[in-house]
């Protein structure tokens, strides 16, 4: 792999010449907090960022997307995607990107996601800050990163920046980079070592050991009594790197015969997600808060943990976070399973 040094006062010449080729998303400061949003001004660049609200998943599958606009006639796809940059990802954000590259790509290919997706080139960055509630360090830590194309390792004076792939490779004309040394190559291992091994939570399992003992503990008492606290709400989903879930709805214009169908992120988590109607009513097959609450750890730890060779989490706490109730938290779960 070849690596390169971009120094400090580079930077924003390289992200300048990116925005004025591409559209570049890319972590800016928002209140306290941070967001991907697309780059109005290098300047709002913030790699310095612990976590965002929502995860860079919104670039490829935003939460509400028009599929089709259709009228008396026929129908017209919405498929258009836009060549862009994703600047600024962090490791286990691209690890969740891989991952939902698998749940779009298996079985039956999602054409709406997988568009946006090859339209954009990632460039992925070191984790400068830990969000409290991150624990990338024990979670998948071991799962290669795969997806982007150019990563850089902020180090002393500077970045070291690995390049990836040839679409990224691509990307160098637009800055003043120099052949990383020896030293500087090994001073970013050394920093992506230290910010796993400094995260702020930890789980206490190997994949396969949560996998077995998630998947064992389906008559748990632990998922009633994290459940009685849960407000249904969704956000532990919402937030979520990997829960790839949507709901398909269709909305009319004043004209009434043409429209639009769309679809919006959605929640396992809520009651309304698992309720069907059937003849005379409807049917909820997962009633109760705890049988909700236990899908979602069974999904992420025990099912899809087999499809994807390693639990449906990237351990970046964003779920802890967003959780008003303080139960989401999938360390405080796991390791509670793992303990018994
Ligand atoms: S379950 Fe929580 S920690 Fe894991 S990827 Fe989703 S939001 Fe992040
Ligand atoms: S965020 Fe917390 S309260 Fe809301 S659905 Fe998830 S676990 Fe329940």
């Amino acid at each position: 792999m070849k690596s390169y040094f971009l120094s400090d006062q580079n930077l924003s010449a390289f992200v300048e010449g990116l925005m004025s080729k591409y559209p570049v998303i890319a972590p800016v400061a928002k209140r306290s907090r941070f967001v991907f949003e697309k780059l109005v001004d290098a300047s709002e660049l913030r790699l310095d960022y612990d976590t965002t609200i929502l995860p860079p998943k919104k670039v490829f599958f935003p939460a509400k997307q028009d599929l089709i606009h259709f009228d008396q006639h026929g129908f017209t796809c919405c498929i258009d995607p836009t060549e862009q940059v994703l600047l600024g990802a962090h490791p286990h954000d691209i690890k969740g990107i891989a991952m939902s590259d698998i749940f779009y790509s298996d079985r039956h290919c999602d054409n709406n996601y997988m568009a946006n997706r090859k339209a954009t080139t990632i460039i992925g960055s070191s984790v400068q800050n830990h969000y409290k509630h991150a624990f990338f360090g024990t979670m998948n830590a071991e799962r290669p990163l795969t997806g982007h194309d150019l990563f850089m390792t902020a180090i002393e004076g500077g970045f070291a920046v690995d390049v990836v792939t040839e679409r990224g490779e691509a990307l160098l004309p637009l800055g003043t980079f120099e052949p990383a040394t020896e030293a500087q190559v090994a001073a970013a291992v050394e920093v992506n070592r230290k910010a796993e091994e400094d995260c702020p939570e930890k789980l206490n399992g190997t994949a396969e050991e949560i996998r077995e003992k998630v998947r064992t503990s389906f008559k748990s008492p632990v998922w009633e009594a994290f459940a009685e606290k849960c407000f249904s709400c969704g956000s532990c989903n919402i937030v979520c790197c990997t829960c790839y879930c949507f709901d398909v709805q269709d909305e009319w214009n004043v004209d009434g015969v043409s429209g639009s169908r769309f679809r919006l992120w959605d929640a396992c988590l809520t009651r309304e997600f698992s309720e069907v109607t059937s003849p005379g009513g409807s049917e909820n097959f997962r009633e109760e808060r705890g049988e909700r609450y236990r899908h979602r750890f069974m999904r992420k730890a025990a099912y899809l943990n087999e499809q994807l060779g390693g639990p449906a989490c990237t351990g970046c706490g964003r779920c802890s976070g967003a959780c008003t109730a303080n139960i989401a938290n999938p360390t405080t779960v796991i390791n509670k399973l793992l303990e018994q």
